[in-house]
């Protein structure tokens, strides 16, 4: 049996639309609803039919084309509770450890409050797989508009404990600002230096740089790393976890 396919294409100026499909079933969730629009061709070219919505946050980035989509298909919205910001509440309000199912499909819903409160991130650890909306960007993270610094850290710890081989779909093409940025901090890492030049050669030949995958974001992700001695020192807060992240998400604010 064939498993999940993901069919990911740009959407609005930097959004990435995503679409999960179950072969097994015909079933298939939009992940967030960036651009209707688009959504709906990208679905059609395809030949399948939105069956659901998974909502990752608020943001009209994420959730303002609900209304369309639903308007058009009939699909049913799964998401937090925070969605009834930007659209209307969803049909199954989610919160941590819940299940969702899509077809043959299950995912696992964590918390990652941070970007925002409630933001959540859809695992499918049968198939390792992660859709983490705006709390993890290759090479990057979420702003922090409504969490602090430690809950964000702990959100991305989270992640982190995934398995490696987790493959990674964020919700925006940032990889090119995020890696001059890591750059800036963590200068001598090898891994970052081979990864940033990667992203440079999948960009100019337009290709996306996402998914990623645990294992390289671990490595190569300076927000992944501030328990790492190195970047401590290098911002300045030696022994002091949350300080380093907080300061290496200032930097990224100025940078
Ligand atoms: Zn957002
Ligand atoms: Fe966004």
């Amino acid at each position: 049996m064939t498993g999940p396919i993901v069919h990911i294409f740009p959407c609005l100026k930097d959004n990435y639309g995503l679409l999960l499909h179950d072969p097994a079933t015909g079933e298939t969730a939009t992940i967030d609803t960036p651009e209707a629009s688009r959504i709906l061709a990208e679905a059609e070219a395809k030949g399948w039919t939105i069956t659901q919505i998974w909502n990752t946050h608020w943001h009209p980035d994420h959730a303002g084309g609900n209304a369309e989509i639903v308007a058009a298909t009939g699909a049913k919205v799964v998401g937090p509770r925070e969605v009834e910001r930007a659209a209307a509440l969803p049909d199954r309000v989610l919160t941590d450890g819940d299940e969702v199912e899509l077809g043959s499909l299950t995912a696992k819903v964590i918390e990652t409050p941070g970007h925002t409160l409630g933001h959540i991130v859809f695992h499918l650890p049968e198939h390792k797989l992660a859709f983490v909306g705006d709390t993890l960007f290759a090479l990057g993270c979420g702003r922090l508009f409504e969490g602090t610094p430690a809950q964000m850290w702990d959100s991305l710890s989270k992640l982190r404990r995934l398995p490696d081989e987790t493959v990674v779909y964020c919700a925006h093409e940032y990889t090119t600002s995020n890696a001059a940025f890591a750059l800036s901090v963590d200068a001598e890492n090898a891994d970052l230096v081979a990864y940033a030049d990667g992203v440079k050669a999948k960009r100019a030949k337009d290709i996306p740089t996402v998914p990623t995958t645990i294992g390289a974001e671990k490595r190569a992700n300076p927000f992944l790393r501030a328990d790492d001695p190195k970047l401590q020192a290098f911002v300045g807060h030696p022994g002091d976890v949350v300080a380093t992240f907080a300061d290496v998400r200032e930097r990224k604010n100025k940078f």
